[in-house]
């Protein structure tokens, strides 16, 4: 399998799965000139992380966001890259859902507890900072987590934290409060290939 996606170099390959063209070239034919997805999904980046395959999409509908713990600041500390695709989606593509989803064995949010030294990872130490409140509401409830227990609460904290984030955003509190948009969320479960529904 690893070889079939290699090219003669030994590199990944950079070429259509046949398999796929095969599934979807009327669909692919139809998108060529335009989408209208109904919801943008914000996960993570991490490799095990797949949303097309997890949730069986087809190509067109969901709009993607994925970065380093699945975060996005808060408006008052908005970060352009982030702040576009938000505008991008609530705004002109008019999606009816954004989904934020966390996964377990999360090394951001391991980050997030061991530490990431800001003089070698600058930009991951700040960026994780953004996800830092998190951690700090898991911690204000003294507890007997296992290890385990405690990345899980953390990873579940974290998409909240982002929800609540989302909501700071003038138009997307404007939609949401105008019933035209929902905001989701869920953790990826990798051990148990389980998607938890995330509750306020
Ligand atoms: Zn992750």
């Amino acid at each position: 399998m690893e070889n079939e996606n290699r090219d003669t170099a030994g590199h990944p390959a950079l070429r259509p799965d046949p398999r796929f063209l095969r599934q979807y070239r009327s669909r692919l034919q139809e998108l060529a000139g335009g989408q209208a997805p109904v919801a943008l999904f914000i996960g993570c980046s991490d490799s095990r992380v797949t949303p097309e395959m997890l949730f069986g999409l087809d190509p067109g509908q969901w709009f993607m966001l994925r970065n380093v713990g699945n975060i996005v600041p808060p408006y008052a500390q908005t970060e352009i890259g982030i702040a576009s695709v938000l505008e991008y989606a609530v705004q002109i593509l008019q999606v009816e859902q954004i989904i934020v989803c966390g996964h377990t064995d999360c090394g951001a949010m391991q980050g997030l507890v061991q530490g990431v030294a800001l003089s070698r990872h600058p930009a991951l130490a700040r960026w994780l900072d953004v996800a830092r409140p998190a951690l700090a509401t898991v911690d204000a409830h003294p507890s007997d987590f296992s290890g385990d227990e405690h990345h899980h609460a953390l990873v579940t904290e974290n998409v909240r934290l982002q929800l609540s984030h989302l909501e700071s955003y003038p138009y997307i509190r404007q939609a949401v409060t105008a019933g035209r948009l929902a905001l989701r969320g869920c953790v990826y479960n990798l051990g148990e290939q389980a998607v938890e529904i995330v509750t306020g």
